[in-house]
């Protein structure tokens, strides 16, 4: 008799087909329906396993990569860990340069995941050849074979969405989408998402969100970059201080701003309200949806679809931490009331 065993043969056949799950509580008081593209169910806990798997694998395709060579990349966040899992597996090194402002829990996170990890002083610019975007361009020079993933400027960022997160979420709506509310950073999510559901039908609105102290929406007005914009948020991975090359602009119908404060509660409120413990960026986009139901933009029969990028692990010692809270000035009695103590 054959012994069969249902096994997937290693964790990256995980990535993708993520669920699509209503959302009750939290739209409760919103006008239409409101579906979540739960990220965090991907092996790697984010939307960041689609882009690693499918840069490696295209660079696999064109014969760039061989046996023992070297990944690199830019990145303390969720693309670092996805890059670092799908290395393992692959067998090839994982080089992530980082910045000296990363927690030491993200650092010993990807160093765990086996990745080389260069921390480099964060105090300096961009050009300087201390900085991690300079490290990582040389060390990309210098080691044979290597591929710089370069998420911020790698057009195949919005290629693996277009090629996955889109039909998956144009095939588990049934075609019914009428919105799409996504968060920006690299604009790879929205980019390649919207431009695959823009083709199926271009009534669909696609909406980015974007952080105050970030130049996208201004940009996206205006066409011009402008540096008056920029100032420090709390908020990591979504917006950014200069124009990525892997945002498509043109398939984008607006931006929205979400402050650090609002974003934070909102994030909480999900974990509280839907059982869903998701990252800050999780919360930026349904604050987001909240300010644009204020602005009666969706009708009883919209079918907005919003992107919940990551797991609520990862800020443990941010947003869901009420001591970090309380540093913040985020505490005050309109959105909580105080801590219970227990009485002995
Ligand atoms: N949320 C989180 C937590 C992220 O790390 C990122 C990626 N920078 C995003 C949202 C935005 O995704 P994208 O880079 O595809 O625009």
């Amino acid at each position: 008799m054959e012994n069969k065993i249902n096994a997937y043969n290693n964790v990256l056949e995980l990535i993708g087909n993520t669920p699509l799950v209503k959302l009750n509580k939290i739209a409760s008081g919103l006008t239409g329906n409101f579906y979540a593209k739960v990220e965090a169910f991907n092996p790697g806990h984010s939307s960041k396993d689609r882009i690693a798997a499918y840069i490696i694998e295209e660079a696999e395709r064109k014969g760039i990569l061989t046996k023992d060579s070297t990944i690199i990349e830019t990145t303390s966040g969720n693309t670092g860990f996805s890059i670092a899992m799908v290395s393992i597996i692959k067998g090839y090194e994982c080089i992530l340069a980082v910045s000296s402002k990363s927690s030491k829990d993200k650092i010993d996170m990807l160093r765990s995941m086996g990745a080389k990890v260069y921390v480099c002083p964060a105090h300096v610019s961009a050009d300087d050849p201390r900085s991690y975007y300079e490290v990582a361009k040389r060390l990309h020079n210098e080691v044979k074979g290597s591929i710089y993933i370069n998420q911020y400027f790698n057009e195949l960022n919005a290629e693996a969405h277009y090629r996955s997160t889109g039909p998956e979420i144009w095939n588990q709506t049934n075609g019914n989408i009428t919105h799409l509310v996504a968060c920006s950073g690299t604009g790879g999510t929205i980019s390649g998402t919207a431009r695959f559901l823009k083709e199926k039908n271009p009534n669909i609105k696609i909406i980015g969100v974007d952080a105050f102290g970030s130049v996208l929406k201004k940009y996206h007005e205006t066409r011009e970059f402008d540096s008056n914009e920029i100032y420090p948020y709390r908020i990591e991975g979504l917006g950014k201080n200069l124009i990525p090359s892997s945002t498509n602009f043109d398939v984008i119908d607006e931006f929205i701003k979400v402050t650090d404060e609002e974003s934070a509660h909102t994030a909480r409120e999900i974990s509280r309200t839907e059982g869903m413990f998701v990252g800050y960026t999780s919360g930026a986009v349904m604050q987001a949806v909240k300010q644009l139901d204020e602005n009666g933009e969706f009708g009883k029969d919209s079918n907005v679809v919003v992107i919940f990028p990551d797991h609520g692990s990862r800020y443990m010692s941010k947003i869901y931490s009420d001591q970090w809270m309380e540093d913040q000035g985020f505490f005050d009695t309109k959105h909580e009331s105080e801590p219970q103590e227990i009485q002995y």
